[in-house]
């Protein structure tokens, strides 16, 4: 027996999913919820149902957008010419603030893990090599995490594109070796821009 009613202990339950959050937040949030005004509260619940119903994936490089292509791929002031290769579209953002990319991005929407059931067909690594292969293509920097996935990622795809006889770089070592793109700060990326070495 609950002693909160049905639809307050779902809520509870649904908060307690949420990362980071314990029973006492999921608690406090929910009574929060419950005594705000209707209005208030069906804000959370639009805005918890648009992201889940107008975010897609842009159709060039899988980033997270609106629209049939996202406003990276859409700036006209964006070099083409380089893609830079990341896992996840929050590797992009933690880029992009750094003020330090004027390039294009490919997400790849995560790493190779066979062990985890995660194979290179299961990315999108072909559109990737097709958007290589189309050419004006000049440099491509991978900019996947600096652990052995993202390591071993890096390598499959730049075996998969020295045909296409492009420029493959890698992030410089200044971010911490098994750290993650998404927690390094924005110096540490910036260097690891500028000093991006060719692979191979
Ligand atoms: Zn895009």
């Amino acid at each position: 027996m609950s002693v909160y009613t049905e639809s307050l202990n779902k809520l509870i339950e649904e908060f307690g999913k949420l990362p980071g959050v314990g029973p006492k937040t999921a608690e406090r949030l929910s009574f929060y919820i419950l005594k705000a005004e209707p209005a208030e509260a069906m804000k959370l619940a639009k805005a918890i149902n648009d992201v889940k119903n107008k975010i897609k994936h842009c159709e060039i490089c899988y980033n997270l957008s609106e629209e049939a292509t996202c406003q990276i791929c859409c700036d006209s002031r964006r070099d083409k010419s380089i893609i830079c290769v990341v896992e996840q579209p929050k590797d992009v953002i933690a880029l992009e603030k750094t003020g330090a990319c004027k390039w294009v991005y490919h997400v790849l929407g995560g790493h190779i893990a066979p062990l985890e059931g995660v194979e290179p067909g299961d990315l999108t690594i072909d559109k990737l090599v097709s958007r290589v292969r189309k050419g004006n293509v000049k440099e491509v920097i991978m900019a996947t995490n600096p652990n052995m996935a993202g390591d071993g990622t890096a390598l499959y795809i730049s075996s998969l594109l020295k045909p296409a006889a492009v420029k493959i770089t890698r992030l410089a070592r200044g971010i911490a070796t098994g750290s993650t793109i998404e927690y390094a700060s924005g110096r540490m990326l910036t260097d690891a821009i500028i000093g991006r070495q060719q692979l191979q």
